[in-house]
């Protein structure tokens, strides 16, 4: 028994902090686990889970729309967002108390409060007026949306903590960025008829994706009424009198009308104000805790994880890190978090997997690239009427067979990259794909009837 108050003492009850504390609280660890707002931390309360629920209401129209085909009359339909908010509220708070419910059969002793360290041993408990001290340390704080303050009526704007619970769903609505979670509103917002329009710095939104991901995605979300603005950003926003409360300048002399503005322009390590140089802990230039392979700060008794770190900022990701955090800490089974392979979902609409390569990648590092490419109408979409097509396609190295990139566009594709992530990380091969059977009718059968290349990429020069 030590002298500290705590064996493990976590900050952040996040994906990461909460799978930590109840871990370790369950291996009869004497464990503390301070969170300032609500248990379950971004993913739970303004992240994952709200998105989806909310991704979910968006795609109700176009299936009352697609039922007339399949002989169905739907009758009169109205939006209530009130509704659908108060809900997805009971639901999170459902999560937020299955969260503490878990800490809590761990023996896990949860504060209510901000934790700030004031050295390597000691955390103060600033809504308690507390002071407790722990052995280790695990710093599982997060991140939160940036803001550009330099940029003249940034006030006026929200970010993707506030938009969940926006008093009333707009008319219209400018979203900043070309990341996910831009291209996530915007199919949540066009999908429950607010007028949206995407600004983005960049040629091409989610450029950093297979070419084929971004392309088809950004021609299906004009076909579905998205107005996408590329290579321009939001000069400043002012208040405006009329039918739209807002004026949105834009770097290419455009002005646009909106009711509301999010910026989603990326989410940088909260870090500020939490004593890391009390305890002598490192931080990166955009303030994330800097770790080593294993998560393990500077400082010997003090670990971080999950998007504080800035490594992948992924919910799954954290949880990993933590796993392997405990194993490393407190099971003498020193285990690194594996980032090779994490299969990722873009909650777009047409939905993107992806797991792997994007081909561009793969044509950097092998010299025999293979593509294999369906782009096909989902057998649901015929009597539908519905012209969206979906992508399958694989990336392989053609010299090994290894399969290095998949990737889906279309209904159910983030369900499909995460079974692709087994094979990938099986280092299975295209032959491997080619004998197993297909599954009839199905999308994802496409994935094993690709049999001959659609193209080459030889020393990256594309051959057809
Ligand atoms: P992303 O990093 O995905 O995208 C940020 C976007 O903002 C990029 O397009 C970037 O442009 C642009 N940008 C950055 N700074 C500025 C600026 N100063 N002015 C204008 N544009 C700017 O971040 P998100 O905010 O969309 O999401 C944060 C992270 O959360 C994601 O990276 C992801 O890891 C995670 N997430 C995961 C989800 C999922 O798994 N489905 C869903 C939502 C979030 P450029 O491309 O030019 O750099």
């Amino acid at each position: 028994m030590t002298s500290y108050d705590y064996d493990l003492f976590v900050i952040g009850g996040g994906s990461g902090g909460v799978r930590a504390g109840r871990l370790a609280g369950s291996m009869g660890k004497r464990v503390g686990l301070a969170e300032e707002f609500r248990m379950g931390g971004t993913c739970v309360i303004r992240g994952c889970v709200p998105k989806k629920l909310y991704v979910y209401a968006s795609q109700f129209p176009e299936h009352f729309s697609d039922a007339a085909g399949y002989g169905w009359t739907v009758g009169e339909r109205s939006f209530d967002w009130s509704r659908l908010v108060a809900n997805k509220e009971a639901e999170i708070t459902r999560l937020e108390g299955l969260y503490a419910k878990g800490l809590n059969s761990a023996k896990t002793e949860i504060f209510a409060s901000r934790a700030v360290l004031k050295d390597a041993h000691t955390i103060e408990l600033t809504a308690l007026g507390k002071t407790v001290t722990a052995e280790t340390i695990l710093i599982a704080t997060g991140g939160r949306p940036f803001m550009d303050e330099s940029m003249p009526g940034h006030e006026l704007c929200v970010n993707s903590d506030q938009v969940f619970d926006l008093k009333s769903l707009p008319k219209s609505i400018v979203i900043q960025g070309g990341g996910y979670i831009a291209v996530e509103f915007a199919g949540i917002f066009n999908g429950l008829g607010v007028e949206t329009t995407i600004v983005y710095r960049g040629k091409q939104l989610l450029s950093r994706f297979d070419s084929d991901l971004f392309t088809l995605l950004n021609d299906a979300m004009i076909e579905k009424g998205i107005r996408i603005v590329t290579e321009a950003k939001i000069t400043a926003v002012h208040e405006a009198e009329g039918e739209h409360s807002l004026s949105v300048s834009l770097s290419n002399g455009d002005v646009l009308a909106a009711d509301q503005v999010l910026q989603a322009i990326g989410r940088v390590p909260n870090t500020k104000g939490l004593g890391l140089e009390a305890a002598g802990v490192a931080m990166a230039g955009d303030g994330s805790v800097v770790v080593d392979a294993y998560s393990h700060t500077n400082v010997e008794n003090i670990w971080a994880v999950g998007d504080v770190t800035n490594r992948v900022q992924l919910t799954p990701v954290a949880i990993h890190e933590s796993m392997c955090f405990l194993e490393t800490a407190f099971k003498g089974n020193a285990m690194r978090p594996d980032h090779e392979l994490i299969p990722t979902a873009v909650f777009s609409q047409p939905e993107i997997g992806t797991v792997g390569l994007s081909e561009e990648d793969a044509a950097k590092q092998y010299t025999n690239v293979e593509v294999y490419r369906a782009h096909f109408r989902p057998m649901r979409n015929t009597l539908a009427g519905r012209s969206d097509k979906m992508l399958t396609k694989l990336v392989v190295d053609g010299d090994s067979r290894k399969v290095v990139g998949a990737h889906v566009l279309g209904p159910d594709a983030g369900e499909m990259a995460q079974l692709l992530g087994i094979a990938l990380k099986a280092s299975a091969t295209k032959d491997d794909f080619d004998r197993t059977m297909a599954l009839h009718p199905s999308a994802a059968e496409e994935f094993v009837t690709m049999y001959s290349p659609s193209y080459r990429l030889v020393n990256g020069v594309r051959e057809s």
